[in-house]
């Protein structure tokens, strides 16, 4: 058994930039995995086999119940739904992997909701902007070319000290790459500003704007934290490993429950064993998991690549927000359909798990 202190030196030669590494000590005692059951689900995506990937939410800041879900069909572009789930929109804008959002960008003077995608038909990020009806704009200056071999995951982050907005990406190889988005004549431009290595594939990635985190999964191995600021130095905490008590390789999407007041909620894609496991934003503690069963009307989720989660109060239906996760294998009665995603209202989940 290798101390911590032997691990460190480890990852130093392993490593050529020095970096220390901690590893969260999780409460062992055994917490079973919660089955629950979707509230909702979205149409199924246009494109067959493993297609539908990661989604995110935009709120619509005039009338919360028309906002939105924007998920990732990897073999074409985007789709938009709304939140009973019917698709509005598509964007065959290339083969985006993953998608993430964030609000109030400056441009052009106005407050713009900013959605970027990690695009692998021209190994490039896809930048574009929500407009009042939910549609989407690509907005980018350029082609942002990445140098990493094949594009792969993505997170956005904004910064709590500077304001600036910026995108994580990891390839299959662990490495990573933070770009900085800037205005540039009335469009988004993106530079790159720092870069890193897991070790090993990566995809998953959040980013925790108020204490200024970045969370990435590293597959096969672990999720970690690393700081999010772009000088910032590359040391990182082992969160949980694929091998601990309910987790299960691959650790795939992993996304935020924002409580307010800097609490909430950290959620990771346990795909190995078909689970979500929870842990404490602040302490990173886990609290334990749950899944999704078939129900009545709707199927039980497998095999989860994206997950998203949003606080915001819809209404009667999610006055606490919803989780919503891909399903790697869509069904109705009996019938196979193409991949989509299923939404849970968050109380659902909260209860069964005694979150507060
Ligand atoms: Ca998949
Ligand atoms: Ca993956
Ligand atoms: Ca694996
Ligand atoms: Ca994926
Ligand atoms: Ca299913
Ligand atoms: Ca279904």
């Amino acid at each position: 058994m290798m101390n911590n202190t032997y691990k460190i030196i480890l990852s130093c030669l392993a490593l050529s930039a020095c970096k220390v590494e901690k590893i969260i000590h999780q409460n062992p005692q055994d917490k079973p995995v919660i089955a629950l059951v979707a509230d909702a689900e979205t149409e199924p995506v246009t494109s067959f086999d493993d297609a539908a990937d990661d989604p995110c939410v935009w709120v619509n800041p005039t009338d919360v119940s028309k906002s939105t879900i924007i998920g990732t069909n990897k073999k074409e572009g985007l789709e938009v739904y709304n939140l009973e789930g019917k698709r509005l929109y598509s964007y065959k804008i290339g083969r985006v992997n993953n998608v993430d959002i964030r609000n109030e960008f400056l441009l052009n003077g106005e407050k713009v909701s900013v959605v970027t995608a990690s695009n692998r038909t021209n190994n490039s990020i896809s930048i574009l902007t929500v407009k009042p009806t939910g549609e989407l704009e690509e907005v980018a200056a350029k082609t942002i070319t990445s140098n990493l071999k094949e594009v792969y995951g993505l997170g956005m982050y904004k910064s709590p000290k500077t304001d600036k907005l910026y995108v994580f990406m990891v390839s299959k190889k662990g490495n990573v790459e933070q770009w900085e988005l800037f205005e540039s004549n009335a469009k988004i431009d993106a530079k790159l500003v720092r870069e890193f290595s897991l070790g090993s594939q990566g995809e998953g990635i959040v980013a925790d704007d108020v204490h200024a985190k970045v969370y990435i999964g590293e597959e096969d191995k672990a999720l970690w934290k690393y700081d999010a600021e772009p000088d910032a130095e590359n040391n990182r905490v082992k969160v949980i490993s694929t091998k601990d008590l309910n987790m299960k390789d691959d650790f795939e999407g992993v996304t935020l429950y924002d409580s307010g007041n800097g609490k909430g909620y950290l959620i990771l894609s346990s795909q190995g064993n078909n689970s979500y496991a929870i842990f404490d934003r602040i302490t990173n503690q886990y609290l334990g998991s749950f899944s999704l069963k078939d129900g009545g009307a709707i199927d039980g989720t497998n095999d989860t690549d994206g997950i998203d989660a949003t606080s915001v109060n819809f209404g009667s239906q999610y006055p606490k927000g919803f989780f919503i996760a891909q399903d790697g294998a869509n069904t109705q009665n009996k019938d196979s359909l193409h991949q989509n995603f299923k939404l849970v209202d968050w109380q659902k989940i909260s209860k069964s798990l005694n979150l507060d």
